[in-house]
């Protein structure tokens, strides 16, 4: 018998279930590249239900309790004493989410000396420290693409927010009862004709560049992999061999490589300050990519003429955090992976996966992050530790 430790969102405030906005979702059974979709062998919900919360479970518990596992889950997570903490140290499993990370921080891995996989039910498993992971003979896994396409769905619909102004003049005609034609354009542009970059041309930096072709729009991208040269030619993009050159030649930049030792803080005062004056960023992929202070300054100073995203860090943030407030954000709580779309497949991948541990079988190479004390898989070719 295992124990596998489930760290989710809170459910809804007005109560769970939620009431749906539509029936049913469409079913995809793979994505662009050829990766099918999740192949668990049975499924305990209804695909388009909310279980990415504490009451949705993943729809876990009939399959782990029918084989006798013991599934806990909780959404309060913060140390020191935590539902996670306390029941950390006998648990053979974890699943966490990135919108509500569970921190497996080297000493809570201290503490787990069960543990042995830890779940990322979504993609980007930062919120494990990896070397510890490493050093513990910990699997790390993840349901990888899962959630690309809404990722990247978010991140153009945050840079045409962003650049038409779309929040301002929303809130003119909502919240303020107005009709402010002109404050709402003097800050609207078109995106057509300008230069836009992605940093990480992954699953969902390349999703970005192929919606965002139709627009007429230069194209660029920086990845430490270089995408085929068939590829460049099609989507006409511009490489460029670090974030430097990127940043430099863009008005708008979209960030989605993993956060790693190579991208933390990566977008300091210095790389924002070498930025076209009244540049766009979008960072869907993770906070600490980004000089926090540093965005704020450069949007009071129009070196930054917005900023949108929905990764925060800690998550949840603070009250008072600074991006809550700052001019000119189009800011989402970590949301963008977490559509009831995506729900569906990232809870089918956490239960494929569960059903090959448990089973003796191997994990799918796309979804291992870390697996037999190194970097595998997804985590060989997308992270540095
Ligand atoms: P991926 O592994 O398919 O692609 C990541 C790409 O980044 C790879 O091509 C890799 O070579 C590149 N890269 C790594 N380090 C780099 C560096 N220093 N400079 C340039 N490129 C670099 O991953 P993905 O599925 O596209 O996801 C990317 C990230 O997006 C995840 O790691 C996660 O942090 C974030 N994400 C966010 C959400 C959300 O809800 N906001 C959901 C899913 C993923």
């Amino acid at each position: 018998m295992a124990k596998i430790l489930t760290v989710l969102y809170p459910d809804p405030v007005d109560g769970y279930p939620p009431r749906y906005a539509r029936t049913d979702i469409p079913v995809i059974t793979g994505y662009p590249g050829g990766q099918t979709a999740p192949t668990p062998q049975g499924l305990d919900f209804t695909p388009g239900e909310l279980v990415g919360s504490v009451s949705g479970e993943l729809g876990l518990r009939p399959f782990l309790e029918s084989r006798g596992h013991r599934l806990v889950v909780t959404s309060d997570k913060e140390a020191p004493d935590s539902v996670l903490d306390l029941e950390l140290p006998d648990s053979d499993v974890v699943i966490s989410q990135p919108f509500w990370p569970a921190y497996l921080t080297p000493e809570r891995i201290e503490r787990a000396p069960r543990l042995k996989l830890a779940i990322t039910a979504g993609i980007g498993s930062d919120h494990v420290d990896l070397p510890s992971a490493i050093e513990h003979g910990i699997t790390v896994a993840e349901i990888t693409h899962s959630n690309s396409i809404s990722v990247s769905e978010h991140a153009v619909m945050q840079i045409l927010a962003l650049v038409h102004n779309y929040l301002p003049a929303h809130e003119w005609v909502t919240t303020r009862r107005g009709w402010n034609v002109a404050d709402s354009v003097s800050r609207h542009y078109d995106l057509e004709g300008m230069d836009v970059g992605v940093l990480g041309a992954g699953r969902i930096g390349l999703a970005v560049l192929r919606r965002l072709k139709p627009f007429d729009v230069t194209l660029h991208y920086c990845d430490v992999h270089r995408l085929p040269p068939d590829l460049e030619k099609e989507l006409g993009l511009t490489w460029h061999p670090d974030a430097r050159s990127l940043a430099a030649a863009v008005d708008v930049l979209s960030i989605h490589a993993p956060l790693h030792a190579k991208t933390v803080n990566l977008f300091d005062e210095e790389l924002l300050g070498s930025m076209k004056r009244g540049s766009y960023i979008v960072n869907t992929a993770r906070a600490l990519i980004v000089d926090r202070d540093a965005v704020v300054r450069a949007l009071e100073s129009g070196r930054l003429a917005g900023y949108a995203g929905d990764v925060w860090y800690p998550e949840p943030p603070e009250e008072d955090h600074p991006w809550r407030t700052m001019p000119y954000e189009g800011m989402t709580p970590h949301v963008a992976g977490s559509t009831l779309s995506a729900q569906a497949r990232y809870a089918a991948g956490v239960r494929e996966i569960l059903e090959c541990w448990f089973d003796s079988r191997p994990i799918r190479q796309e979804y291992l992050i870390v697996e037999g004390g190194r970097l595998t898989g997804t985590g060989a070719r997308s992270y540095t530790v």
